[in-house]
């Protein structure tokens, strides 16, 4: 009886509140618990193929290290940085939606179905994980905004794994432009010594091994720049675990 009375609910509630997919905006069956449509989520491209061992961009056409990691000039301090995605249709509308609409219900979807299946298949082949870290924003951003989303991924996914989460290891202590509307040089010099290691861990971090978990890598110079402080506070291993990858 209880049964039918929430499915009447449902229906109830599905006729006032249609479930639509969040990119094609098609009518999606009252009761799935997707946020996309088949077709919609079809079209979402994990990286499984060969990638770059240092930036975790795919490569088509095989070696180890794409060119920019191979040629750039630029000083990595990561050691590596993995993507689940291609950050592609419909993944890009999935999280704008969540990182700049208040859509935070999208996390558990974000993090289920991105970071802890990357985790469960790659787990064996990676280094013992000590921390995981967020990339911190400016307070005055996330007073603006209400809440980091890099934050709520990486607290949502460690305590899924149970590992030990630091949402505040490390602190943004330059406000920046939107690295969104940037050119890739223009993000590189925009991000440059953003970020500093919170004062109560400077000693906390020697010869650990830090992951920092964030929605997106473009650039990868966000997590390069965490990194750069987490190395001169003499961590030993830092890398990085993104939803989607994109390139410049
Ligand atoms: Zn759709
Ligand atoms: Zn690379």
């Amino acid at each position: 009886m209880k049964k039918i009375f929430q499915n009447f609910f449902k229906v109830f509630f599905y006729i006032l509140f249609p479930k639509i997919c969040f990119h094609c905006e098609k009518n999606l069956e009252y009761n799935s618990n997707d946020f996309l449509c088949n077709e919609c989520l079809n079209k979402i491209k994990l990286i499984n193929g060969l990638v770059c061992k240092k930036c975790g961009v795919p490569l088509e056409s095989g070696g180890e290290f794409c060119y920019q990691c191979k040629n750039s000039k630029r000083k990595i301090y990561f050691d590596f940085i993995c993507g689940c995605a291609e950050y592609k249709e419909p993944i890009k509308t999935l999280i704008h939606e969540f990182k700049y609409r208040q859509r935070y219900y999208l996390k558990k979807y974000l993090v289920d179905n991105f970071l802890i299946k990357w985790w469960e298949k790659n787990k064996n082949s990676l280094p013992k994980i000590d921390i995981v870290c967020c990339v911190p924003m400016h307070f005055l951003k996330k007073l603006f905004r209400g809440y980091n989303q890099s934050q709520l991924l990486a607290s949502e996914f460690a305590k899924k794994i149970n590992l030990d989460f630091k949402f505040d290891l490390l602190i943004k202590k330059k406000l920046t432009t939107s690295q969104f509307k940037l050119s890739k040089e223009k993000r590189i010099f925009n991000i440059k010594d953003a970020f500093m290691v919170n004062k109560e861990y400077l000693d906390k971090i020697k010869d650990k091994n830090i992951l920092i978990i964030d929605d997106v890598a473009t650039t990868t110079e966000t997590i390069n720049q965490c990194a750069k402080v987490l190395k001169e506070a003499k961590a030993n291993l830092v890398f990085g675990l993104v939803i989607a990858r994109d390139s410049l």
